[in-house]
């Protein structure tokens, strides 16, 4: 079956004043339909059509030479904005509690310097792409992505991730993608961010 853009799991606007509700709309019903689109065309016939995204794209080079790009680009676009949204939740931010926490301070020193170290990879990221949370196999890590590629590709699992496209981010923000990513942390969803380290910790 093909891929279609899941609903939002909260209004346009629930994730105001942070993020707003024009950015939500073309973000969502515009941008996020169009990599799916690009993603169907591209898998339609294949052996690929139909299979979870997460391991079309966790197996790029076996796929025809032909497709690779596109799939890369649009399936990994499909896969990063269906995380996206529900990495978010209106009244979220805050911390982590749990397990999650007491990782990420293990990792990282502590809550505040993990939060500077997404901050310092997305708004160094030159062009588009985006700055994840992920778990590398040992522990966790923050790194950086270009474009739609998503840490899957590269043996990591994505716990949470900030888009920084401009689309992301520019209707509000215009340039100031360091204050967008600042906003994008009181939207964190922490519970679905501890769910998704549970099942791979
Ligand atoms: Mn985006």
């Amino acid at each position: 079956m093909a891929y279609s853009v899941p609903d939002l799991p909260y209004a346009y606007d629930a994730l105001e004043p942070h993020i707003d509700e024009a950015t939500m709309r073309v973000h969502h019903d515009k941008h996020h339909q169009a990599y799916v689109d690009k993603a169907n065309a591209a898998l339609e016939g294949t052996e690929y059509d139909g299979k979870p995204i997460e391991e079309v794209i966790a197996n790029l080079g076996s796929l025809p030479s032909d497709k690779q790009t596109a799939v890369r680009n649009n399936g990994g676009g499909h896969l990063n904005h269906s995380l996206f949204w529900e990495s978010m939740k209106p009244g979220g931010g805050g911390e982590p509690t749990g397990p999650l926490a007491e990782a990420i301070t293990a990792a990282f020193g502590s809550f505040d310097d993990f939060k500077a170290k997404v901050k310092e990879t997305g708004v160094a990221q030159f062009g588009s792409g985006w700055a994840w949370l992920v778990h590398d196999g040992s522990g966790l890590a923050v790194v950086g992505t270009a474009n739609q590629d998503n840490p899957i590709a590269d043996g990591q699992t994505p716990l949470v991730g900030v888009d920084v496209w401009e689309h992301a981010y520019y209707l509000k923000y215009q340039n100031k993608r360091p204050d967008y990513i600042d906003a994008w942390f009181n939207t964190v969803n922490w519970d679905k961010v501890s769910e998704r380290y549970s099942a791979v910790a």
